[in-house]
């Protein structure tokens, strides 16, 4: 699978070693200056070990689990006056004890931001995001919305939702300029930063990427590397938490194009991953432009949105 949800879990491997070889270390040197800690734990041992023989030998040892219990309940007299909380070991993330996970009841497992930290510089590189370093939520957004108070709000619920992580399926189109492509790539990015996968790709590349996995698939031969990256990228396509495919219309059509599009989409909506199209095109346009089953499913699946100043219909 993905080489880079690997290298995660053994930085998370590691720093649940690092502790244990920590707390063993702290551990020994907390007995070396209290020795009546070892004492006791000696005796716990000791009494253990006791226990465990008359078990073999099939004897009940009652008085000895009552001492154990006592000396048991010593040790924790000691460690307390010695202001040592407890003998678990302490993990570098307490949030999710280093699983990487949030679990609550009754809910899906979610991220924990000490994984999201890791992951967030793969997922930003890999986003293809870089190429927009001026689209961020954190940049003015003024430039294009200060015009167009109903976007405005739009651009801010948008906002708003990928930070709660629910974004729904979206066509935004109206005229070059509006703001379409900053919102997508902000989405995206964001996405990337919370240790989420997106890919950012303009429909011309991606057509290309298509076309060149088609003929790798049909070729005999191919250097190992170039193929690698190809199926990496064409892999994104379908298995990115956030694909935005940016200004559909201006590819040249071909039938391969339509049908690889068609399996994106219908892939990505079967695994309820998100997908936001980018397009100056208006909907009488796009259904002109591709009419059947893959109008249909943007017609069905995908929330539009209007980009374009009032007055300005697209
Ligand atoms: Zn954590």
């Amino acid at each position: 699978m993905d080489s880079v949800y690997e290298d995660v879990r053994s930085i998370l491997e590691n720093r649940r070693i690092r502790s244990e070889i920590l707390l063993q270390q702290q551990n020994e040197q907390i007995r070396i200056a209290h020795p009546e800690l070892a004492e006791v734990e000696k005796k716990i041992a000791d009494v253990s070990e006791e226990i465990l023989k008359n078990s073999l030998d099939g004897q009940s040892s009652e008085d000895l689990q009552k001492e154990l219990v006592r000396l048991k309940m010593d040790r924790e007299k000691v460690l307390f006056t010695l202001g040592i909380s407890s003998d678990k070991i302490k993990p570098y993330c307490e949030k999710c004890a280093d699983t990487g996970y949030i679990e609550e009841e009754g809910k899906e497992p979610v991220l924990c931001d000490c994984i999201r930290k890791l992951l967030s510089p793969v997922m930003t590189a890999r986003s293809g995001v870089e190429k927009y370093p001026e689209f961020s939520f954190e940049n003015d957004s003024e430039q294009f919305f200060s015009e167009n108070p109903r976007m405005q709000e739009t651009y801010k619920k948008l906002r708003l939702l990928t930070e709660k992580e629910k974004v729904p399926n979206a066509v935004f189109y109206g005229r070059s300029g509006q703001g379409k492509t900053f919102t997508a790539v902000a989405i995206a990015r964001q996405y990337a930063k919370q240790g989420r996968s997106s890919f950012v790709i303009r429909l011309t590349e991606a057509q290309e990427l298509m076309m060149e996995h088609r003929k790798l698939i049909q070729s005999f031969y191919t250097p190992a590397g170039k193929e690698r990256d190809v199926e990496k990228r064409v892999g994104y396509l379908t298995q990115a938490d956030l694909l935005v495919l940016d200004d559909l219309g201006v590819e040249p059509r071909t039938t391969n194009t339509e049908a690889d599009l068609l399996n994106i989409l219908d892939s990505r909506i079967l695994s309820g991953k998100t997908t936001i199209i980018t397009t100056n095109f208006n909907m009488e346009s796009l259904k002109d432009r591709y009419g059947g089953r893959f109008f249909d499913r943007i017609d069905r699946n995908f929330v539009r949105f209007n980009f374009s100043s009032e007055g300005a219909r697209a």
